[in-house]
């Protein structure tokens, strides 16, 4: 009996981590032999545990440093910076997304918005752009839950500017992971969000359940710096489409640019980050 639940206490294990690093199950199944080595030879209970959770770390970590970028290059997927520098002033708004894997995206979308950040370093404050949530390593159509199209390292998410006290750009994303802050519509302005949640899409606000922030009132959008970046994007050659909040393109008076879209209510608002595809 004892057996049996530790076998399918280890299919959970497998297939919590596949959904959310891709790599991490198939890491926990090269560790198996080590965990129970060390269950053997270890009989301290809390050092057994210690010894387990620290090899399987390393283990996780050796794999995704080492192997898993290389090989994603050379099935074209290139892992975006842990840190901005100066050639590609690109950070991610948490290490978690590096740590998961979800920071894999095409070459052509690498290349687009490396440029385009130096472009925003050399004309407005912000030293850097910051990504969310890219993609997966390897496999077209392999899901990155919670996003419906991030399966084919040609999409990515990215945090809007924002400013610090109405003056000092904010060189980070406003909320721990960089989802959930939103820049709501006023009352004069469409409100998509209520109109999704009226016609039933309860996933509209997802994001914003699943990394609840809390406003600052010092931390404010903003527009110019916000409005340049989406025009760099949306007259770039590279880009495909862009997805922000219908009241947003509105706001922002970016009406003419046929690639910033709205991307329907079974996905999830955009009103808290850019969402950038080929
Ligand atoms: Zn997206």
């Amino acid at each position: 009996m004892r057996a049996l639940m530790q076998f399918f206490r280890s299919i959970f294990i497998v297939i919590i981590l596949t959904l959310l690093t891709q790599v991490g199950g198939l890491i926990y199944l090269l560790y198996l032999p080590i965990k129970h080595w060390l269950t053997r030879r270890i009989n301290s209970r809390w050092k057994v545990r210690l010894f387990r959770w620290s090899s399987f770390a390393i283990i996780y970590m050796l794999i995704n440093l080492i192997f898993v970028p290389p090989l994603a290059r050379q099935l074209g997927r290139l892992p975006l910076p842990w840190y901005a520098t100066e050639e590609v002033p690109l950070q991610p708004a948490n290490w978690v997304y590096c740590l998961a894997n979800r920071h894999y995206v095409q070459p052509a979308l690498y290349q687009l918005v490396a440029e385009t950040a130096q472009k925003m370093a050399t004309v407005t404050p912000y030293s850097k752009l910051i990504y969310l949530d890219a993609n997966f390593p390897f496999f077209d159509g392999f899901p990155l839950l919670p996003h419906l199209s991030h399966n084919d390292g040609r999409k990515l998410d990215l945090a809007f500017l924002y400013q610090k006290n109405n003056s000092q750009a904010l060189q980070s994303a406003p909320s721990t992971l960089g989802y959930g802050y939103n820049e709501p519509p006023k009352s004069h302005e469409i409100n998509q969000p209520e109109i999704c949640s009226q016609r039933g899409y309860w996933q509209y606000s997802l994001t914003t359940w699943l990394s609840p922030t809390i406003s600052n009132p010092k931390i404010t959008f903003n527009e110019a710096a916000n409005r340049h970046l989406l025009q760099l994007f949306a007259t770039n050659a590279k880009t495909g489409k862009i997805f922000i909040e219908p009241h947003l393109k509105q706001r922002l008076d970016l009406g003419s640019y046929s690639k910033i879209r709205f991307h329907g209510c079974q996905a999830v608002r955009h009103d808290d980050h850019i969402h950038i595809q080929l």
